[in-house]
This record gives structure tokens, C-alpha cells and sequence, in this order.
């Protein structure tokens, strides 16, 4: 399914025959078809559909979890109720039928996979932290490799070594098959744009790769939040944290220094495609540390690429595809915070064009990470 050898012919035998591999099969060709369509090629794909009857999607913030990083993902108590906590922890930990099964019924062909947060980024130790995310990313490979046309993988760095990070964002790229990276907030309080980050996005941009910026919680919380847990997380904080990580990284010339750099924010962009008009306003009469060389709005649609995760509104849809660009915009569902179904029912018949709706579906996100279709 992506550049890397992993066609059908790989699989164990013992799953050839099965009803899910020749749906996936199936899947795949549709998946094809359909970017093609999305580059201008072959505009007529938009008829395509998964055996099921389904739009072929790919899906960019789908988590998982490993036994040892459950004790990380308990720093995420503070922000989700016990019970979907509770809940959450055996789906996360399933990469076979309770998960393929979920993805078949949604039509989504591919996912690729990242652990939910905030992993080694709170490790204080930074050889632990190394070692985790090294390992983990063997395992999440092992697991990938196993299906390889379903999933894919964002690497889990530990960025406490910023090339040390590099290296293994290399090595998960290069030798694991990797699509990208998923970072899950600051580390240990330390936003990318810090210059000692330069060599991870010099690599990153060497690479012509991604980094999903998804929301963690800063180490202190802003008195803002005081007596407002409702607004520690999911509902408000996250998208603040994660919308200002990606300013940071504009404003601090990050993407002048390294423009093939791209990163990418879930959560229909944590509300940056209201943003883009203020940021070039204000932007000229306000208090400049640094100088960067464009208007911000163009970092925002060249370097910035987001997801719909967690947001299945029409009108923010319309707003981040007009704002940001046609190509910028790529369903995801964030497995299993959210519901599949409901994600997938909303892009199916959201208010957009058959083309935009394939783009958005598949095509962009099948672009962006260089997938190629499975042979099927
Ligand atoms: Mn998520």
C-alpha cells in the first residue's frame, strides 16, 4: 500500500482466503482509482466504492496502545471522563478483527496508526524515553507488517534527544515503512520551534515527510483553566495548545529554514482555518521577535495540512477546504475516542463536490504520504 514492499504477495497465507482480505482487496483497487481521480486524472472515480457499498477513506489519527505506555495514557485521566477511559484501553490495545472490523464496516481501506498520548513525551528520562519509543515503533511495526495493506504508522519519537529523534524518524521512514511521525504536544514543556529542533526538521524536510501535531497537556496547566475541567482537554485546551505549537513553529521562521517541512493538525485544525485573515492583519503591527520571510497565511497552506478528526460539521469542512486549500484538508476519524460511524456517515454525504469529497476521502492524504495502491 505505500512505497515500501508491502503488497498482498507478503501476507501470510493462512489470511489469503479470507472474506476480509478479498474485501480489502477490493478496497484497494477502489482506493487507487480514487486518487487518481483526486490528482485530476481520473475524475470519474468518485463511483468507486468499497465492497461494502462504502467511500474508500484513509484515516491519519487512528491510536493504539502498547501494555507498558498505558501508565503515559493515564495522564490523559484528567481530561476524558474514567469511563470512556476504561473503555478505551482494550480497543486500543486489539490490531486485528475488533479494529479491521470497525474499519470494514466504515469503508476506511487504511489506517494509519500512532499510540494515543502523550507516550515518552512526559518521560523525564531521556534514555527511557529513547528506548520506549524505539521499541514501541518495532512493535507497532511488527503489527503493520502483518497487514500492511490496512495500516500504516506514525514513528513515536523521543524528542528529549532532538537527533536522536532525527535518527529514529529516519529509521522508522526509511527501514519500518513509517508514514511520518505523530508528536503529542510539548515535551517536558519544550515546543518544536526551540533551535536545537532544527536538526529534527531539517530531517523531517530531507525526508519530504510528516509531523502530526496532536494535542498533550503542557506540564502546568494556565490558571485560564482553573475550576473549568470541562475546558481541560478535548473541548477547549487541546485545541488552544496545539493551534499555538503550530504558530510557534510559523513565527519562529521554522518553515523558512526548512520549507519542504510539513506538519499536520487533527481536529479540522484546531481552529486554524478561521485564522489565516487576522494572522496577516495583525500580524504587521504587532511585536515581532523573529522575521519570517511570507505573509503567516502562507505557511498555512503550504506547510500545514489537517485533519477532520472529531469535528463532523459541514460548515468548518467548507471553511478549512476554502481557507486553507483543496489539497490540505483529509478525513480521519481518532479511533476509538470517536465514533467510526459517525465520521464515516458525515463525509459520505457532507455538502461538497463528488471531487472534493474523494480529495478529502482519500486522495490528499494518499498524496501527502506518497501511499501507492496495493497490488490487488
Ligand atoms: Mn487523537
Amino acid at each position: 500500500m505505500n512505497d515500501q514492499p508491502s503488497d498482498n504477495a507478503r501476507q501470510p497465507a493462512r489470511f489469503s482466503s479470507s472474506r476480509r482480505d478479498m474485501l480489502a482487496s477490493a478496497a484497494a483497487m477502489a482506493l487507487a482509482v480514487s486518487a487518481a481521480g483526486a490528482a485530476g486524472a481520473e475524475p470519474a472515480a468518485v463511483s468507486r466504492k468499497t465492497a461494502n457499498g462504502r467511500l474508500p477513506k484513509i484515516a491519519l489519527e487512528e491510536h493504539v496502545m502498547f501494555p507498558d505506555f498505558v501508565s503515559y495514557l493515564g495522564e490523559t485521566r484528567q481530561n476524558i471522563s474514567p469511563r470512556l477511559f476504561e473503555r478505551v484501553v482494550p480497543i486500543l490495545s486489539d490490531f486485528g478483527d475488533r479494529r479491521l472490523d470497525t474499519m470494514d464496516a466504515n469503508g476506511v481501506d487504511f489506517a494509519v496508526l500512532s499510540i494515543a498520548g502523550p507516550g515518552v513525551q512526559v518521560e523525564r528520562d531521556t534514555a527511557t524515553a529513547t528506548r520506549l519509543a524505539r521499541s514501541a515503533n518495532d512493535r507497532l511495526a511488527e503489527q503493520i507488517r502483518k497487514r500492511p495493506h490496512r495500516y500504516g504508522g506514525f514513528a513515536h519519537l523521543a524528542l528529549q534527544d532532538p537527533r536522536g529523534a532525527a535518527d529514529e524518524l529516519e529509521r522508522c521512514v526509511k527501514e519500518l515503512g513509517f508514514q511520518g511521525a505523530l508528536i503529542n504536544g510539548e515535551t517536558n514543556g519544550s515546543f518544536l520551534d526551540e533551535r536545537r529542533y532544527d536538526v529534527f526538521w531539517e530531517r523531517v524536510a530531507a525526508l519530504k515527510t510528516v509531523v502530526y501535531i496532536h494535542p498533550g497537556n503542557p506540564p502546568v496547566m494556565a490558571a485560564a483553566y482553573a475550576d473549568h475541567p470541562e475546558l481541560w482537554g478535548p473541548t477547549w485546551s487541546w485545541a488552544a495548545e496545539t493551534c499555538t505549537h503550530a504558530l510557534r513553529l510559523i513565527f519562529s521562521g521554522t518553515f523558512d529554514r526548512y520549507p519542504d517541512a510539513r506538519i499536520i493538525l487533527g481536529h479540522m485544525g484546531e481552529t486554524l482555518p478561521i485564522q489565516p485573515w487576522r494572522l496577516d492583519s495583525r500580524y504587521a503591527i504587532s511585536n515581532q521577535r523573529y522575521k519570517i520571510l511570507r505573509k503567516p497565511s502562507d505557511y498555512v497552506r503550504e506547510n500545514v495540512f489537517i485533519t477532520t478528526s472529531g469535528v463532523c460539521s459541514d460548515a468548518a469542512l467548507r471553511c478549512a477546504l476554502d481557507e486553507m486549500g483543496p489539497a490540505q484538508v483529509m478525513f480521519s476519524i481518532d479511533y476509538p475516542f470517536e465514533d467510526s460511524k459517525i465520521a464515516a456517515d458525515w463525509i459520505e454525504n457532507a455538502k461538497l463536490s463528488d471531487q472534493e469529497r474523494v480529495a478529502v476521502a482519500s486522495g490528499n492524504a494518499s498524496t501527502l504520504l506518497r501511499l501507492k495502491a496495493a497490488k490487488a
